[in-house]
């Protein structure tokens, strides 16, 4: 189970109790605590929205001050399978101007005390990967391309011992919101140990593509894997949501190692 905090100005986020106990800080923003208006309405997180920049790195600064953290490392997100491993040189890129982010990567991996890491979703599936034993931690962006490209197999692999990491998958679209083409289900469900999760309502094919995440990193080995099981598309209060809203903000997930 995720706490659900609220923090300073109404920051609300979901923690991972467990890890914290363990030294590791995972939390899944939510909506409430921003100053964005209109679509982006919330603690949009994403200077590359579409909506005002300047307004953004103020969210983000809200985020970073009421976790108590600095600034968090961020890559440009393309849907890929790239795996970056970053350390304290690399602390911060992104955070204030994109341009200057990771390039291309779609998973942050980082043994550094103290270097936050983010991804951005909007119901992608974001997932944290943490071996506490070898004190390393990993963010991962994983929508249906992503995954259908290997990305939870690519990111595993950088942990030496599968059996040691403690997998948290967050919020994304869940699969009543999640219609899918035939050809996007056997993408994803040839990329996924045990194929993908899908039911037939009718005509509709529907992906259930955490749950696909979720049990695919079980069978390849991760003994620990919590699924937070919150749809972004079916709670417009506390989720951005690209399926539901089209122009819309982003949550992040958020990872550092504390000491
Ligand atoms: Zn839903």
């Amino acid at each position: 189970m995720l706490d659900r905090r609220v923090l300073d100005h109404d920051v609300t986020v979901l923690v991972a109790p467990r890890l914290e106990s363990e030294g590791f800080l995972v939390a899944f923003s939510e909506r409430s605590g921003g100053v964005s208006d209109g679509p982006f309405r919330g603690l949009n997180l994403g200077l590359k929205s579409g909506d005002d920049p300047d307004v953004v790195r103020e969210n983000r600064r809200r985020l970073i001050r009421a976790l108590g953290i600095a600034a968090f490392a961020c890559p440009r997100q393309v849907h890929s399978t790239n795996v970056v491993r970053v350390g304290p040189e690399s602390a911060g890129m992104g955070f204030v101007d994109p341009a200057n982010g990771i390039p291309a990567a779609d998973a942050l991996v980082t043994a550094s005390p103290g270097v936050p890491i983010a991804v951005l979703t909007a119901d992608c599936v974001p997932v944290a990967l943490v071996d506490p034993a070898a004190g390393e931690i990993a963010v991962v962006h994983a929508g249906w391309r992503g995954v259908a490209a290997g990305m939870v197999r690519a990111a595993l692999g950088a942990f030496a011992n599968p059996a040691g990491v403690e997998a948290v998958v967050g919020p994304a679209v869940g699969p009543d919101h999640y219609e899918v083409g035939e050809d996007v289900a056997a993408a994803v469900s040839a990329a996924s140990e045990g194929g993908a999760i899908t039911r037939r309502e009718r005509s509709r094919l529907l992906l259930d593509l955490p749950g696909t995440v979720a049990r695919t990193l079980r069978n390849l080995g991760v003994r620990q894997v919590e699924h937070v099981q919150e749809c972004t598309a079916c709670q417009p209060e506390r989720f951005f949501s690209y399926r539901r809203d089209g122009r819309t903000g982003r949550q992040g997930l958020i990872a550092v190692r504390l000491s």
